[in-house]
């Protein structure tokens, strides 16, 4: 019998990365669409179905048994029903994706979180391997958790656990896009991070980036946005760890991409505040942008298996 094989699609605002993924969780093709979000969720439903029936065809060719399909999503996500609840960058409502792309492929589907997906590939594939209780936080323009233990996402009774972005670490702080103010994500989010170096420098484009390598030369004032930021994240984490416990923290996302000059103030901070906790690991992501996907297949193949 020819391998067996997952379709997983990880859909984000922009793009769609795409790939075959083995049951070991090894990629045996990748390829990239663009989600042209702005043509509404209709036809961006139907891109998905379009290239998940195309990567499907595709296995066949290379002489794979496709067994089922992966999508993972961002924004609210009923995992349970397979629907796309809501998001604010790709303009899903209520999309049953799941059971469209059951009836488009003729295989068993399974749609999950972009983030959650994510946390569960780093934790049995990445960085988080071999370990029982893995929170990962990714920190982009957003920032938002996956909680994983003993190798299985946490949904959360309502498709809404792990959003430590809108954990408020500033009361009074900086408004979030949520309503909120003072919420991890607008006080350490690459975004949030870029938007006040450029308040304080008077530079209307500066980015996270640019904040974290002038921090690392010295400027004066980027250390500070820089470390504000830190002192942001440390808070966060501290309050996750009061209510996981967890052994390891995986940090991924664009701002991971500053690697020790993130992490070494990170664990510094977090060091310098625990008291009655124990201490998570702090360690970068391993995957980079293909944690979605990997996360998505490995969601499907547990679904096949039968697993809540
Ligand atoms: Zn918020």
């Amino acid at each position: 019998m020819n391998d067996p094989i997952v379709v997983a699609l990880d859909v984000g605002g922009t793009g769609m990365k795409c790939a075959l993924v083995r049951p070991d969780g090894t990629v045996a093709h990748e390829e990239r669409h663009p989600t042209r979000a702005e043509r509404g969720p209709e036809a961006v439903t139907e891109t998905i179905l379009a290239v998940a029936g195309g990567l499907a065809a595709r296995a066949r060719a290379d002489g794979f048994t496709p067994v089922a399909t992966g999508i993972a999503v961002p924004g609210v996500v009923d995992e349970r029903n397979g629907v796309a609840v809501w998001s604010a960058n790709v303009g899903f409502r209520d999309v049953p994706l799941k059971e469209l792309a059951e009836q488009r492929l003729d295989l068993p589907a399974a749609l999950g979180h972009d983030v959650r997906v994510g946390a569960l590939a780093e934790a049995r594939l990445g960085a988080g391997r071999g370990r029982q209780h893995v929170l990962f936080v990714a920190i982009g323009t957003g920032i938002a958790g996956g909680l994983v233990i003993d190798g299985r996402g946490y949904p959360g009774a309502h498709g809404a656990a792990g959003e430590l972005g809108h954990v408020v670490v500033r009361p009074g702080g900086a408004t979030c896009g949520c309503g909120l103010r003072g919420c991890l994500e607008a006080e350490a989010s690459a975004k949030s991070i870029g938007r006040r170096y450029a308040e304080l420098s008077g530079e209307p484009g500066a980015t996270a980036f640019d904040v974290a390598t002038r921090a690392a030369r010295g400027d004066e004032l980027a250390r500070r946005v820089w470390q504000d930021a830190v002192e942001a994240l440390a808070d966060g984490l501290l309050t996750a760890q009061a209510l996981y416990d967890v052994g390891v923290v995986v940090l991924g996302g664009g701002l991971a991409e500053a690697r020790d000059d993130l992490l070494l103030p990170v664990r510094a901070a977090v060091a310098g505040r625990v008291t009655f906790h124990r201490s998570p690991e702090i360690v970068r992501a391993e995957l980079g942008d293909t944690a979605g996907c990997l996360g998505s297949a490995l969601l499907a193949l547990d679904s096949l298996k039968g697993s809540p």
